[in-house]
C-alpha cells in the first residue's frame, strides 16, 4: 500500500531500486501520471497490465531520457529526428520500427515501438536515474479517466504500486500526441503537441486517423484507440451546439461565456483557453463524477489547436470513438 511521496531525491533513489527489483512506480510526467516499470523487463511489464487491467494487446509507451536513449530502443528516421528536435522532451510520442531491447510484450508483438522523451523533470530524473528506458500507461485502472494528480493515482492503485512520487498537478494535463511519421504523417491519437505545430515543423501536412484507420494501422483492437475509453462512472452524454443544459444533469461547461446560470456544473476554462481546459479536463470530469450525478452533460470545445485533443476524450468519455 503506498501513498503518495514528495519526489524528492531520497524518493527517487527509492523508487530506482523498486524498478530494479522489477517493481511498479507511478511517476508524474507534464501530460499525466504514468505507471512505470523498467521497459527492458518483461515480468515487470506484465505486471503494468495485471494492475491496470489492461488487455495484453495494447501497446506501452516506451519513456527515455534522451535521445540516445531512443536509437537503443527505436530507429529514428530523418522525418522522427526533426520532430525529435522540435517537440522532445514533451507531449509527442513516436511510433518507430523498434530494436531488440524492448520485449515484445511492451509493443503487443508490433514491429513498432511508440517512444518520447517526458518534459517533466521528475520523469526526466528518474530516467536517467535508472539509466533504461521505462515503459508507462496512465496510472489508472483500464478505461478510466486518466490521473493529473498523485492523489489521482493513489485512489485507483495504491495496492499495486511500490511508490507514488507526486510531482504536483500535470501541466499539460492529457496524453501525448501518438504520431507514426513515416512514410507520411499520421496522428493515431490527438494529444498535447497539436497538429498545426507538426505541420509547421514537417512542412508537409498532418493527417488525423479516422478511428477505422487507427485500428488498421494498428493491425489489431486497441483498447487505447477505441470509443467507452477515459469514461467517468457516470454516463456522459455530449450536448448538442445549440440544446440548452438540462436541469437533471451535472454540466461541464468550457467557458464561464457558455457556462449554465445555475446547477451542478464546472468549467473548463473560465477564460475560454484551450491550454487550461486541457490541463483541468480529467480532474473536472473526477470532480463532477464524484458527487455521483445520473449524468454528465458536456459540451465539445472549439475544434482547433488543442481542441482537437478535448473533444477527442470527450467524445470517447460518451462512447463515441
Ligand atoms: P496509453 O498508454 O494509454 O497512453 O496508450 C498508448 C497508446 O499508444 C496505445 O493505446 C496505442 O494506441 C498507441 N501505441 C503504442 N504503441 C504503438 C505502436 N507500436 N503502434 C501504434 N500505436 C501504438
Ligand atoms: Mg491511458
Amino acid at each position: 500500500m503506498s501513498r503518495p511521496r514528495q519526489a524528492d531525491d531520497n524518493a527517487i533513489a527509492e523508487a530506482v531500486a523498486a524498478l530494479a527489483r522489477g517493481e511498479l512506480v507511478a511517476m508524474p510526467t507534464e501530460t499525466v501520471y504514468g505507471l512505470a516499470a523498467d521497459a527492458t523487463n518483461e515480468r515487470a511489464v506484465l505486471a503494468v497490465f495485471a494492475a491496470k487491467g489492461r488487455p495484453r494487446f495494447d501497446p506501452l509507451i516506451v519513456h527515455c531520457s534522451d535521445l540516445a536513449m531512443v536509437q537503443q530502443v527505436a530507429q529514428v528516421s530523418p522525418r522522427a529526428e526533426r520532430l525529435a528536435a522540435a517537440f522532445w522532451p514533451g507531449p509527442l510520442t513516436l511510433v518507430l520500427p523498434r530494436r531488440p531491447l524492448i520485449p515484445d510484450v511492451v509493443t503487443a508483438g508490433l514491429d513498432t515501438v511508440a517512444v518520447r522523451i517526458p518534459a517533466h523533470p521528475v520523469a526526466q530524473a528518474l530516467i536517467r536515474a535508472c539509466g533504461r528506458p521505462l515503459a508507462a500507461p496512465s496510472a489508472n485502472r483500464f478505461g478510466a479517466v486518466s490521473p493529473t494528480s498523485a492523489a489521482h493515482v493513489a485512489e485507483q492503485l495504491a495496492s499495486s504500486l511500490a511508490l507514488i512520487l507526486d510531482g504536483g498537478p500535470c501541466a499539460v494535463g492529457i496524453e501525448s500526441t501518438v504520431l507514426v511519421p513515416d512514410p507520411q504523417p499520421l496522428i493515431l491519437r490527438p494529444g498535447g503537441v497539436t497538429r498545426a505545430r507538426i505541420a509547421t515543423v514537417l512542412g508537409e501536412p498532418v493527417r488525423l486517423a479516422a478511428r477505422q484507420q487507427r485500428l488498421d494501422s494498428l493491425r489489431l483492437a486497441s483498447p487505447g484507440l477505441l470509443s467507452k475509453h477515459y469514461a467517468p462512472r457516470a454516463p456522459l452524454v455530449l450536448r448538442a451546439p445549440d440544446e440548452p443544459w438540462p436541469d437533471d444533469a451535472a454540466a461541464l461547461a468550457f467557458s464561464s461565456a457558455t457556462a449554465p446560470a445555475a446547477g451542478v456544473f464546472a468549467v473548463l476554462s473560465e477564460r475560454g483557453d484551450l491550454a487550461e481546459a486541457a490541463a483541468t479536463l480529467f480532474a473536472k470530469l473526477r470532480a463532477l463524477d464524484a458527487l455521483a450525478p445520473s449524468r454528465i452533460v458536456a459540451e465539445l470545445v472549439p475544434d482547433e489547436g488543442l481542441g482537437e485533443a478535448i473533444n477527442d476524450r470527450l467524445r470517447r468519455a460518451a462512447g463515441l470513438g
